[in-house]
């Protein structure tokens, strides 16, 4: 179906009385639209319309030539648009850093203080986006409508008679709620770190998560990459406790080892392209159940025997065979605390960006709906139609 646009530019006056001194002021205001549609009949109105509405909806920056009052329209758009990129950023920063996390690309503790500092940041990004007051000085905004009138972008129409103020404050009423949430989120960020600490689990570098107990799993990586075609590799896990004689473990108490068993040979082909990607190996580690673990160190033998496909061409391809081992130590805390401590970490980031993304939305809502001043006029100038 075809599809025809319709294209307007409104010319207008648009009048406001000032809400605290009465005094009626207007300046020209211009905004163009665009309107797609299949009816060719509709589609220069469509346009016109919401060019009008655009005009309707928007305040250009004017103080009131008369007491120096920018209207509360005019501070609400601003303020509005401050608190939509500050809720864009909160969610934009929540799904980067849940992604740095998915890749274990910093440790668990280094994360959690990351995310508080953010919120840290992110307070007082929005106490400024707040605090900053137009109407603090109208002395000065009555210069600036002066020089305003002067420019002939801002015209007098009937003074009013209402007071003439020094200073007039904003209103922050309602946004209390905001920020008792920004505050809570900083608390909960760190919420698996506050529970490591208070239960004496041990932090153990390098290991994802770094707290583990017997009955959990736990991921090491290992310093050596594979270069391969897509990433694609896999491999067979050993691990081997080397001082088992000293823990005390039974046949019953087993370690076992777990690692990448991708099936890339299937796919090879199709996907078969010169595009190599540098991979970390890695090993996860079940620890075995039971309180006996509970504050040892065990030394571990780790390794995996792996191969990884290398593509020449569209017929060719060979298997690089690797090894990866490392004689590495760890620290066991209490059953199962791996998994407690990974429920704290996610509930703690989880809930503390929750409580950023409602305190975002609270404040945005409130710039909306607060800010409201008197009704204004719109007196169209002229049009320039246009439609292809
Ligand atoms: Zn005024």
């Amino acid at each position: 179906m075809a599809q025809y646009v319709g294209y307007a530019n409104v010319r207008a006056w648009k009048e406001h009385t000032c809400l605290t001194c009465g005094t009626e002021f207007r300046y020209r205001i211009e905004r163009s639209r665009t309107f797609r549609t299949t009816n060719p009949e509709a589609a220069q109105p469509g346009a016109h319309n919401l060019a009008l509405k655009a005009i309707a909806e928007h305040s250009e920056q004017r103080p009131c030539p008369h007491c120096g009052l920018y209207q509360p329209e005019m501070i609400g758009a601003k303020r509005r648009t401050k608190y939509l990129w500050l809720l864009v950023f909160t969610v934009a920063w929540a799904i980067l850093f849940t992604i740095l996390c998915e890749a274990h690309a910093f440790q668990y503790d280094a994360l959690c203080w990351l995310a508080m500092l953010a919120g840290v940041i992110n307070f007082l990004v929005q106490y400024i986006a707040v605090s900053g007051n137009a109407n603090r000085d109208m002395a000065r905004n009555r210069k600036a409508a002066k020089n305003l009138i002067d420019e002939e972008r801002l015209e007098l129409v009937e003074a009013g008679s209402g007071p003439i103020l020094k200073s007039v404050p904003l209103s922050v009423a309602g946004m209390g709620t905001a920020w008792v949430f920004l505050i809570v989120a900083l608390a909960v960020f760190p919420l698996a770190e506050v529970k490591r600490r208070v239960s004496g689990w041990s932090y153990n570098e390098n290991w994802y998560p770094p707290v583990a107990g017997p009955g959990d799993v736990s991921r090491y990586y290992f310093k050596q990459k594979v270069e391969s075609m897509r990433g694609y590799w896999r491999g067979v896990a050993s691990v081997k406790p080397v001082n088992v004689e000293k823990l005390g473990l039974g046949e019953h108490d087993q370690f076992f080892a777990a690692t990448k068993s991708e099936l890339w040979s299937n796919r090879i082909w199709t996907e078969a392209v010169e595009d190599y990607v540098l991979t970390t190996i890695y090993i996860d580690v079940s620890f075995p159940q039971g309180q006996k673990l509970d504050g040892t160190t065990v030394d571990l033998r780790l390794q995996v025997d792996g191969d990884a496909p290398m593509v020449h061409s569209r017929t060719t391809y060979d298997v690089v065979r690797f090894k990866s081992a490392d004689d590495i130590s760890i620290k066991l805390s209490a059953p199962n605390a791996g998994k407690q401590y990974e429920a704290h970490w996610w509930g703690g980031i989880m809930l503390g960006f929750f409580l950023q993304f409602i305190a975002a939305l609270t404040l945005f809502h409130k710039a909306s709906a607060q800010l409201k001043g008197l009704p204004t006029r719109i007196d169209p100038i002229e049009e320039t139609p246009d439609s292809a």
